[in-house]
């Protein structure tokens, strides 16, 4: 893995490589750090993973690109540091990228279930009143995105989806996020990891969850997880991730992170994500 500095504006298409940008690194109450929210890039595909409150301003201060520049999306989990910038993405497209540059409607990955979720209880509010389509209705969750579903791979004991999207295979899988008394990721509310083209993961927002981890750190390059640096009922904390094997620990590179990791020891692990950064894969 190569770990070079973003130049921007940063290029959105590549040789082919797989490419991991992060916008932020922060946990959701971090107020130095943009959001955990990266852009995956591969050949001439790219694909923003969650887009959260800090996102509109992220993206040009980490990347030097704008709004316009963003085709498509996938959102893990409905907390404000993931999907609150959403809304401001999907209105731009609408109302200025589509009719002043005649892009088209933002791609969405996500499932059925999910899209009930983030539509019902989070998006709704402010996207589906705007205008009336062309039949007297209000709008949908359709007029603002082209929907690309993953198809199930698994339900039980853990939910496992997987998509091949312009040539980067995604790989979704259930964690157990919240709430704080969910016992397993079947019984937690919706939230989703990834495991990219195969040796990326991203532990999304989860629990500490050694089941978890060992199901992918055999395959996986690096191991991008979420960190608390106190405990927390609803994150992994440095103290839990201490306790992993030193070969595990070596491949975990912590994202979702408090604003005083200068204090924190991370001398076991791969280390801390950096925003601005890009992480290249050969
Ligand atoms: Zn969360």
């Amino acid at each position: 893995m190569k770990i070079l500095p973003v130049v921007k504006p940063l290029k959105l298409t590549n040789d082919g490589t797989l490419e991991i940008v992060f916008l932020g690194v922060g946990g959701a109450f971090s107020q130095t750090l943009f959001n955990t929210n990266f852009i995956i890039i591969k050949g001439d595909a790219h694909l923003l993973v969650d887009f959260g409150t800090t996102g509109p301003f992220a993206l040009p201060a980490s990347t030097g690109l704008t709004l316009s520049d963003i085709s498509a999306i996938l959102p893990t989990h409905s907390h404000c540091d993931h999907i609150g910038g959403i809304e401001s993405l999907a209105l731009w497209n609408r109302y200025v990228s589509i009719p002043q540059i005649g892009k088209p409607k933002l791609s969405m990955i996500i499932s059925k279930e999910y899209q009930h979720i983030l539509w019902n209880y989070s998006l709704r509010g402010g996207m589906e009143q705007n205008e009336m389509s062309s039949e007297g209705n209000s709008l949908l969750f359709e007029d603002y995105f082209t929907i690309f579903r993953p198809t199930y791979l698994e339900r039980e004991p853990r939910l496992r989806l997987e998509i091949d999207w312009q040539g980067i295979h995604i790989e979704l899988f259930g964690t157990n996020h919240v709430p704080e008394q969910a016992s397993s990721a079947s019984s937690a509310f919706i939230t989703h990891g990834l495991f990219i083209d195969n040796k990326v993961f991203f532990s999304g927002d989860t629990k500490f969850d050694k089941e978890l981890i060992d199901m992918y750190a055999d395959k996986s390059e690096i191991m991008f997880h979420d960190t608390s640096f106190f405990p927390n009922p609803v994150h992994a904390s440095l103290q839990d991730l201490l306790s992993l094997p030193q070969e595990i620990k070596q491949k975990l590179m912590l994202v979702h992170y408090g604003d005083n990791w200068q204090q924190q020891n991370v001398e076991d692990f791969a280390g801390l994500a950096q925003q601005g950064f890009r992480y290249i894969f050969d």
